[in-house]
């Protein structure tokens, strides 16, 4: 009988992840609380703007990985923006729109606990329930997925050493023109820690010059709790004087990563509870990367495909 896959996340990590199984036979829903797919590999659009406001870029050093970025930059789902450095296209979503392509999703759903009877996992919603899976696998940032597994009854105490850096993120868009040449800058003072030209990325639409501005870990902790009017206003100032516009953008805002880069992995593939039928991955598992949250994916499918063939019982 086919057996039925709950995935929480439709991260790079959830969608890895769903893949596998989907290919090994296995019938894979897709949660995710968010109208869009990719988790933090996120476009925000807005008018005639859109940023790439979370995942800047990634890069492909494994080949697992190599080969689905070749797939993607086939199909024109992605593209070199610089040396090794890759982003999605026409936005930084576009690969998880093609992981996506065939596995059933349900956006818009925020999973709040799990169950389990003699018919399988439920996922509980605010609204509704969804019943009878053999197996869950929770692709969301560890500290989400902590009480997501405890309501289930499960732990994982390698969870605990997972430390993750905020980030805060402004958008801003230009009509007129910017002394910024090049397409992006790292620094290692002040409170701003990377400015991208993101109209400078591949497939972008023609128009406004956009960046996209993070703040550094320090300046972002310390205002992770403020408002994103109030971050704007005092992040700002440091942004322009970077780009050297001439006039005031056209557009800006922000927006808040709580959980943003892993700073402290749990260093191994991913996590897997065979008798319980529960799993979880992501990045958190090997690092803060892109590529980190695939491996970590498909990790987790191999070791519930590895469980289903040596028979372990629930
Ligand atoms: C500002 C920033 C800059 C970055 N820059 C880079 C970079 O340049 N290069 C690079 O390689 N990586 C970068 N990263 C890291 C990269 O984005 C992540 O490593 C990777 O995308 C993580 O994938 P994931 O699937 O593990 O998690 P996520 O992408 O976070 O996916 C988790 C998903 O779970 C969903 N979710 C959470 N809770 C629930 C729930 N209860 N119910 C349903 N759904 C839920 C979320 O909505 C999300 O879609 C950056 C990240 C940020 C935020």
């Amino acid at each position: 009988m086919t057996k039925r896959v709950a995935i929480i996340g439709a991260g790079m990590a959830g969608l890895a992840a769903a893949r596998v199984l989907r290919d090994a036979g296995a019938a894979c829903t897709v949660f995710d609380k968010s109208r869009g797919l990719g988790g933090r590999m996120a476009t925000r659009r807005t008018g005639d703007f859109s940023f790439d406001h979370g995942a800047q870029y990634f890069t492909a050093r494994g080949p697992r990985f190599r080969a689905a970025v070749d797939a993607w930059r086939a199909a024109g789902d992605a593209a070199t923006w610089f040396e090794d450095a890759i982003v999605g296209a026409p936005g930084m979503t576009a690969p998880a729109r093609a992981m996506a392509a065939g596995l059933e999703t349900v956006t818009g759903c925020e999973v709040k606990s799990l169950s389990r009877d003699a018919r399988g996992w439920s996922l509980h919603a605010d609204d509704q329930s969804h019943e009878g899976f053999a197996a869950v696998i929770v692709a969301t940032p560890a500290p989400q997925t902590v009480p997501l597994l405890a309501s289930g009854g499960v732990s994982f105490p390698e969870l605990a050493c997972v430390r993750y850096a905020p980030c805060l993120a402004l958008m801003l868009a230009f009509n007129g023109p910017v002394a910024f040449a090049g397409e992006s800058l790292r620094l290692e003072h002040g409170p701003i820690a990377w400015i991208a030209r993101d109209s400078s990325k591949p497939g972008r639409a023609e128009g406004a010059q956009t960046f996209v501005v993070h703040a550094g870990p320090d300046w972002s902790r310390a205002h992770i709790d403020e408002t994103p009017e109030a971050i704007l206003e005092k992040l700002q100032p440091f942004a322009l004087d970077l780009i050297g516009a001439d006039s005031a953008p056209g557009f800006a805002a922000a927006h808040r990563w709580r959980y943003a880069l892993v700073e402290q992995a749990a260093g191994l593939p991913c996590l897997w509870d065979a008798r319980a039928g529960v799993g979880a991955c992501g990045d958190y598992c090997l690092g803060p990367r892109v590529e980190a949250a695939f491996d970590s994916g498909e990790a987790m499918a191999q070791a519930v495909l590895e469980s289903w063939s040596a028979h372990v019982p629930a």
